[in-house]
């Protein structure tokens, strides 16, 4: 007999995880709480497909960034934008890989590394940068992104709404009963086979609405800084590696440059045990984030490693909660987070630490018995 799948959360992971089950045969509904699909992490993030190139502190999320980045590029290579010059620079001061451990690292990794340009090199101040190297990365444009997969829900016929938050999960004889607060306030509950929990910022409000225990995870208010470049950088994505740094490169879905840092980017932190913080939480009445921009605290850093970066020109700020497993704080690594069956039968929650990750989530579905 079909399964009756329902898809919670309509991001990147929640969208292409129902076009998935629904190509093996099953009956999916996605319900996503926003007014359109990809408005939260898929949107609001750095842009960038890895290439394994960040990860010098774990080797294995490098060596699985290298396997998924061609299978991403060749599947989504409408939304991708690589014609931009991308370099990574090593920090002389506080950073955790010499510029030698980067170029053996990437020669590991088989990701090409050179010595960047006279071009480039000029621009920095050598008293906080040992070495500049160009490197093959891309950038993904969110809303191109966006489009396919809503094109490719309408493709496969799969029932989705918008404005429709998943309230919690229960228990319901072989399967699980789902209840949905609709556009009008009203709740409706559906009969499902199996629960699908993508709701990434959000996955451990519903867990714990449902009554189930929490995962732990750490999460952050996020600010994502737009800026024109100036003119010698409008086709150059700089990264400056690794520790406390910063990271400026094309955010193709508005044209600007996304300008990032590791020290001033996250302005809260806190864990699952106050899951209830989202967002909201930070919004005023007239929808603004009540946080000051770390916009020039940013841009005065910055300018140290690059003189240049003084003349960009700050736009607006896009701001999110960013999830991230405990275990990354250490290495900086970018698991997935499967959990099947999650104080539930049938009941599974998935997250992703990049948008790439989503093949991993096929790979570990496909191994799990009984779900696909
Ligand atoms: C600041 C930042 C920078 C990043 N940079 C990169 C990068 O450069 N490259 C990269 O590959 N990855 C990056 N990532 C990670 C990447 O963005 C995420 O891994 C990915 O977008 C997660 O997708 P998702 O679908 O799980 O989450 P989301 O896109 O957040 O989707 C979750 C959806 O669930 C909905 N939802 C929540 N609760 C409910 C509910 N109860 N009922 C119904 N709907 C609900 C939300 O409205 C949301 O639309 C970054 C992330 C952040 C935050």
């Amino acid at each position: 007999m079909q399964k009756t799948d329902i898809i919670i959360g309509g991001g990147f992971f929640g969208m292409y995880l129902a076009e998935f089950l629904s190509k093996a045969g099953h009956k999916v509904i996605l319900f996503e709480k926003g007014n359109d699909f990809m408005q939260e992490a898929s949107l609001v993030n750095q842009a960038r497909i890895h290439q394994g190139y960040h990860y010098p502190r774990s080797a294995l999320t490098a060596l699985r960034s290298r396997v998924s980045y061609p299978r991403f590029i060749a599947e989504f290579q409408d939304c991708v934008y690589d014609t931009f010059e991308k370099y990574y620079l090593i920090g002389k001061i506080l950073s955790k890989v010499t510029a030698k451990q980067y170029q053996q690292f990437c020669h590991r990794i088989g990701a090409e590394c050179n010595p960047a340009s006279d071009k480039i090199v000029r621009l920095t101040n050598p008293h906080f940068v040992e070495a500049a190297f160009e490197t093959i990365e891309a950038a993904f444009d969110a809303i191109k992104l966006k489009d396919i997969m809503k094109q490719r829900l309408a493709d496969a016929k799969i029932e989705s709404h918008l404005n429709a938050m998943v309230v919690k999960v229960g228990p319901d004889g072989k399967g699980l009963r789902v209840h949905v607060k609709g556009p009008d306030g009203a709740i409706n509950d559906l009969y499902a086979d199996q629960v699908f929990n993508t709701t990434y910022a959000d996955l451990n409000q519903l867990i714990v609405a449902s009554g189930l225990q929490s995962i732990p995870l750490k999460y952050e208010l996020t600010e994502l800084c737009l800026v024109e470049p100036p003119d010698l950088l409008k086709n150059c994505g700089i990264t400056v590696m690794c520790g406390p740094f910063f990271s400026v490169m094309p955010f193709p879905s508005t044209g600007y440059h996304s300008f990032t840092h590791v020290r001033y980017t996250p302005h809260r932190t806190w864990t699952e045990a106050q899951h209830t913080t989202t967002l909201a939480s930070f919004r005023e009445d007239g929808g603004a984030i009540s946080v000051p921009s770390a916009w020039e605290a940013i841009r005065r850093d910055a300018t140290r490693y690059l003189p240049i970066l003084t003349d960009c020109a700050y736009q607006r700020s896009l701001w999110t909660v960013k999830t991230v497993l405990p275990r990354s704080e250490r290495d900086d690594s970018r698991p997935i987070l499967f959990k099947p069956n999650y104080g539930l039968p049938h009941f599974h929650c998935i997250m992703g630490g990049k948008i790439d990750n989503i093949y991993d989530v096929i790979d570990a579905l496909q191994l799990q018995k009984g779900i696909v």
